[in-house]
């Protein structure tokens, strides 16, 4: 029923990546369905959102609390969106994201647990809450330390309207996705050390140039964009 050759461009992008990772689940002997694609629409024209869910896709990620904000208001209309909040989070930004994401993967301090956990509470909704961890340690980036992951969890179960559901990590950028693997398990076994999955069903990691590796070691959401929408700007 499309017209649009965006809009087929699209279906088709989205059916290549949920078949390769149906592949990368059989191949490592998960059951079907372990893995839900999450896909990463920021930057990309509210109509390029509507194209996907056309096709299927209900899970989408966005990086700014503005743009997130935006979209949701923008496309209020679709049936079953569920928002997710993957970028850095300010804590004068929680109130916006608190409202309108309902997965968090980026708390990595007990303050902006809390803060969240406060917004959540005022706004009569409840976030499902991911803790980014820093595996490898690079100084750029966001996320807690392992050391510091046990008092983040704990932030996050003091606050009634917070559900610790994960972890999330985005691994040093490599040209061969195998350089990933390493980072992808350790936030695995760190996973293990702090109640395992039934405390922590969820494992957020890969992206396109590596979801497939993300998926043998354990992924439960793997955040695509690219290869869903196209190259960013
Ligand atoms: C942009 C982004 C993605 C998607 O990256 P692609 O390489 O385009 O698939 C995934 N996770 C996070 C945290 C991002 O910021």
């Amino acid at each position: 029923m499309t017209e649009d050759p965006i809009e087929q461009d699209i279906a088709a992008r989205l059916a290549e990546v949920r078949q390769q990772i149906d592949e990368a689940v059989v191949r490592a002997g998960r059951p079907p369905g372990a893995v839900r694609l999450l896909a990463v629409s920021k930057t990309k024209p509210a109509a390029a959102i509507r194209a996907a869910h056309a096709a299927g896709q209900r899970e989408f990620g966005e990086s700014y609390a503005q743009e997130l904000a935006q979209k949701a208001e923008e496309l209020r209309d679709l049936d079953g969106l569920v928002w997710h909040f993957i970028g850095r989070l300010q804590r004068n930004k929680a109130k916006q994201v608190a409202q309108a994401a309902r997965v968090i993967h980026t708390v990595d301090r007990p303050e902006l647990a809390a803060e969240l956990g406060k917004r959540a509470a005022a706004a009569g909704v409840r976030v499902r809450i991911l803790v980014e961890v820093n595996v490898a340690g690079e100084a750029s980036k966001g996320g807690c330390t392992p050391a510091e992951l046990a008092a983040v969890l704990a932030a996050v179960a003091a606050e009634p309207s917070l559900d610790a559901a994960g972890l999330m990590t985005i691994p040093p950028v490599t040209d061969d996705p195998e350089g990933a693997r390493a980072f992808f398990a350790e936030l695995r076994a760190l996973r293990d050390r702090h109640g395992g999955a039934a405390a922590l069903p969820e494992l957020s990691m890969g992206m396109t140039h590596d979801f497939a590796v993300a998926v043998a070691e354990g992924a439960t959401i793997v955040r695509v964009g690219t290869a869903i929408f196209g190259a960013r700007g």
